[in-house]
Formats: C-alpha cells, sequence, structure tokens
C-alpha cells in the first residue's frame, strides 16, 4: 500500500479497518494535554479492556456468596478455572490444549521450565541468549547455570550483532548454534527483542538447534498477542509469557505456558511439583508421591489465581472476538508500516533519529525503536506533552508500539506530527 502523510489518509485507513470498533473495548487514559492520550505503550503494559471489571465483579460475587464452595460453586468454579483459559491460549499461540497451560507469573514460570528443559550434561551444558536480554531473562540464567555449578560466563554465550548493526541475522544465529553444536544445551531468545523489537524466526532458529541437539525455548513476552505464533508445527520445545503486554491483562497479569506434546507423557522429566499439577483423580487424597498430570498442566504448583485469570480471561476473549492474531496482525503490519512511514517523513535526519527495528515486517510486530542521537530525552519528554505515551530506554531509545485492537491510523498521523513539529524545533 502507498501511504500518504494526511490526516484525511488517516481517517480514511480507519473507515476501512475491521477492527476499530474494539478501540471502545478499552479504557484510555487521558494524555498530559487532557486529550485522550495516543498510548503507545502496550508493549510495557496494555490497556484496560472494560470487560475486566465485570469479569472481577463476578468472582467477587462467587467469594461473597459461596466462599469456600466457590471452588465447586458459581459460574465458574474455581477448582476448574484455569481451564476455561487453555483453548483460548492454544489458539494465541499455535498450540494443542494439552501444550499450554496459565499459571504463575513470567520469570516463575521460565524458572520452572528450566529446570525441566537446561540439563547440562557432559560436554553439553552452554546456553545461547541474546546479548542485552531483558535483564529478568539474564538473571533467571544466570542463577540457573550457578545452580547446575557452572560459570555464567563460560556457560552463557551471548549473541551480538555486526559490527554497525542493531539487530541479529538469522544466518548468524544458525552459524553461532552449529560452531557450539555439541556444547549447546540450550537455545534461549525472546520471540521478539524487547529493545529492538526485532522479531526472531523462530521456525528456523528451533531447527537449527535440534539439528545440533540442543533445545530450544522461547520468551514471548513481547510475541505473545503481538505475532503470529505456531509453536506447535515450529516444534518448539518450551516457551512462556506474560500477559500485561499485549494481551492487556493488567499488571503482574498471570503467565502463559507451552510445552511441546512430545513432552506430554513424561513423568520422569526433572520438576518442580506442586499439588496443582498432580493428577487431578487424587489431587485431593493428599497422599505421598507426586505423578504428574499429561501436558503443560503438570508443570502447576499452586491452585489457580482467580482474580488475575478473570481478567485474563476477559482479555483473551477479545482477541478472539477480533478474529484472532491473524486479524490483528493484519491490522497490526499496516498499523506500523504507517508509522515507519509518518516517522521518516518527519524531516528528522539520520544523524538525529534512526529507527533500529528491522524494515520488514515479517522481521518485526508493532513496535519501532527510535535511537534519538540528539536530545533523545527531550524529544521523549515533548511527545508526552502532546499526549503520547511512548516509553524510554536507557541511554537514548524511544519505544512506540501502536497497537492494533486500541490504536487507529490518526493516532499514528498525530504521532508523525509531533516528530515533524520537534524537527522543526531542532533546526530552528
Ligand atoms: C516483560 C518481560 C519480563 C517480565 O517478567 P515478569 O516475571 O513478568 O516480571 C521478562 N522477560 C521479558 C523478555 C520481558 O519482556
Amino acid at each position: 500500500m502507498t501511504f500518504q502523510n494526511t490526516q484525511h489518509f488517516a481517517l480514511e485507513l480507519d473507515a476501512a479497518d475491521p477492527l476499530r470498533q474494539f478501540r471502545e473495548r478499552f479504557h484510555i487514559p487521558a494524555g498530559a494535554n487532557g486529550q485522550p492520550a495516543i498510548y503507545c505503550c502496550g508493549n510495557s503494559l496494555g490497556l484496560l479492556p472494560k470487560s475486566a471489571r465485570a469479569a472481577v465483579e463476578q468472582e467477587f460475587q462467587s467469594w461473597e456468596e459461596h466462599a469456600v464452595e466457590g471452588h465447586f460453586h458459581g459460574t465458574s468454579p474455581w477448582m476448574h478455572y484455569h481451564e476455561t483459559l487453555t483453548d483460548a491460549s492454544a489458539r494465541l499461540v499455535g498450540a494443542k490444549p494439552v501444550e499450554v497451560v496459565v499459571m504463575n507469573n513470567l520469570t516463575t514460570n521460565l524458572h520452572l521450565l528450566l529446570i525441566s528443559f537446561y540439563r547440562p550434561n557432559g560436554r553439553r551444558y552452554k546456553v545461547l541468549m541474546e546479548g542485552g536480554a531483558f535483564p529478568s531473562d539474564q538473571y533467571a540464567l544466570e542463577s540457573q547455570v550457578k545452580l547446575h555449578g557452572y560459570a555464567p560466563d563460560d556457560a552463557i554465550v551471548e549473541l551480538v550483532p555486526r559490527s554497525g548493526e542493531h539487530t541479529l541475522r538469522t544466518e548468524d544465529i544458525e552459524v553461532r548454534i552449529q560452531e557450539l553444536g555439541d556444547e549447546l544445551a540450550l537455545v534461549l531468545l525472546g520471540g521478539v527483542n524487547y529493545y529492538t523489537g526485532q522479531a526472531f524466526d523462530m521456525e528456523a532458529i528451533t531447527r537449527a538447534g535440534h539439528a545440533v541437539g540442543a533445545v530450544v525455548g522461547f520468551d514471548l513476552a513481547h510475541a505473545a498477542g503481538n505475532l503470529v505464533l505456531n509453536l506447535h508445527d515450529w516444534d518448539v520445545d518450551f516457551a512462556c509469557w506474560c500477559s500485561y503486554k499485549y494481551l492487556n491483562s493488567g499488571p503482574g497479569g498471570t503467565s502463559g505456558v507451552f510445552v511441546h506434546e512430545r513432552f506430554a507423557n513424561r513423568p520422569d522429566l526433572p520438576r518442580l511439583a506442586g499439588w496443582w499439577g498432580h493428577d487431578p483423580a487424587d489431587r485431593f487424597k493428599m497422599k505421598k508421591g507426586f505423578r504428574p498430570m499429561a501436558g503443560a498442566a503438570g508443570w502447576q504448583l499452586s491452585n489457580a489465581q482467580i482474580f488475575p485469570m478473570a481478567i485474563h480471561r476477559a482479555a483473551l476473549a477479545l482477541v478472539d472476538e477480533a478474529g484472532g492474531m491473524p486479524a490483528l496482525r493484519r491490522k497490526s503490519e499496516q498499523l506500523t508500516g504507517y508509522l515507519e512511514f509518518v516517522l521518516r517523513n518527519a524531516g528528522l535526519p539520520a544523524d538525529v533519529l534512526e529507527i533500529i527495528t528491522p524494515g520488514n515486517p515479517a522481521e518485526r510486530g508493532c513496535q519501532l525503536s527510535l535511537l534519538v542521537h540528539r536530545e533523545g530525552r527531550a524529544l521523549f519528554d515533548y511527545l508526552a506533552e502532546q499526549g503520547i505515551v511512548a516509553d524510554w530506554r536507557e541511554p537514548n531509545v524511544i519505544r512506540l508500539a501502536p497497537v492494533p485492537l486500541y490504536n487507529s491510523f490518526a493516532d499514528v498521523w498525530h504521532i508523525g506530527q509531533a516528530f515533524a513539529e520537534w524537527a522543526k524545533r531542532l533546526t530552528r
């Protein structure tokens, strides 16, 4: 599509957008200018779906009316509450229902999965990850390799872009995997890098990892609700994601886990166990001897977190109602493409503003990361004054993520106008 940098054009795209109604389903806070914010921070915390409050209220109601009996009574008995999230989660990541479960928080789940899937043995003990990965992932891996008695500097191998480049090339990742060969125990990458917005070729990376006998897992914090995922077909071993970014399920929201079907009936896999992962047939007999449930459910520890799950359920229903990830992704590619277009037309020279996210839509999700070489913080503050909610990453990156559920083409056009105005101020 050929874009035009006019408000008229943006409004035409909005009028033709089959998802335009979904914006009304969210609470959009006011920006610093008193107008509804141009909220481009859904990569950090998604907006509140209007349906969430009633979903939580319903569980208050159950608690109020049934107390302990709420586990068995009410509209969604708590005993099985997490199961109500399974099908939607499976659709979300391209999995079979047996391969997914919703539980805990992201970093907790990453640890639980690493206990099972980082199994260093002899020569094979190294982990390949992104250099500058999200700190929680770095700390998780660092502590896991130490648990096994290795030095992080030795056991963790980081991928870094070629000099002069900001993102990783798939072929370089594949070569690194081949070089590590039988020393490589695990590849763990983000599905989308939180800093650069680069989406990795998860299928190719999984194939390369498996070819040398390594396990391959992904942290999908920035990919779930952002990309079309096919974890089962891509043959990914394990993955986890959070629900509060592109999945709009609220601060500290509950997390999703994927474990490939081939591990569904592997009670022998080492894991940290809890009663909620135990065979439900005799969970309440309180007997010795853990017997894991089949599939991802066998990694559960605790009884379900009903309140965050109620929000998550309402939020996932919106994704399905919108037509699922393929529909969201169609709009997302256009929306982010339009953002790239208006930014490139804002009159800011490359020595001031550089977009480090790949230009190829297949290699990115919603987010564009802007490296601002001059007065980045001042630009960020200026955007905030204009009611544009972005986020700032040290030392000089602004991340903007227009999301298809609630951002409009008009939002994006306004962002372009703000950047153009800033360009005039800079050259004045
Ligand atoms: C957001 C994010 C996290 C946050 O982890 P929590 O356990 O949910 O606090 C971790 N890893 C990545 C890659 C993230 O983007």
